[in-house]
């Protein structure tokens, strides 16, 4: 598109110039700002988060692990399959089927609250800081939002632009 020089018709001196202006006034637009910073901040610790949580997370296992272990040993749960379990190994249907009641009870409450923990304990703090991140990020995009006006120097007006 050809660009092309606009005499302000306000005035009929100046020449206008494009300049890009906040839409909203300057006590919205610096909230605006103080959204998009929070939001960046909670994504940072978010991720930071992730890290720390990643590298620990062997670590917070081993002591669920002892507890898993302990549970299953006390339903008498042979050691064979309290290992497969704690190693998230498939245990075969032979081996299942082979346990008393009890013993398939205590089988069945480890793998499913071992499986539970690993994966929903480390994601949710995180879920629950950056969901509301993207929010308040995606307010700050609004109240910052700028557009397009002519602007002339002499006389100051401004004109919308497009
Ligand atoms: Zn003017």
């Amino acid at each position: 598109m050809q660009e092309q020089a606009l005499t302000c018709k306000v005035c009929d001196q100046g020449t206008l110039i494009k300049r890009r202006m906040y839409r909203l006034s300057g006590p919205i637009v610096l909230i605006g700002y103080l959204f998009l910073l929070s939001s960046v901040g909670a994504i940072v610790v978010g991720l930071l988060l992730l890290f720390y949580t990643g590298a620990t997370s062997s670590e917070a296992s081993e002591s669920i692990k002892q507890e898993i272990r302990n549970k299953l040993t006390e339903a008498d749960v042979p050691p064979s399959i309290v290992e497969d379990v704690l190693n998230r190994k498939r245990v075969s249907q032979d081996q299942v089927t082979g346990l008393s009641p009890k013993q398939m009870t205590a089988f069945f409450n480890a793998r499913q609250s071992y499986r539970g923990t690993s994966v929903a304990s480390n994601l949710m703090p995180l879920m629950a800081l950056i969901y509301p991140a993207f929010g308040s990020g995606l307010l700050g995009l609004l109240l910052t939002m700028r557009k397009k006006v002519l602007l002339c120097p002499s006389c100051s007006a401004v004109v919308n632009a497009s």
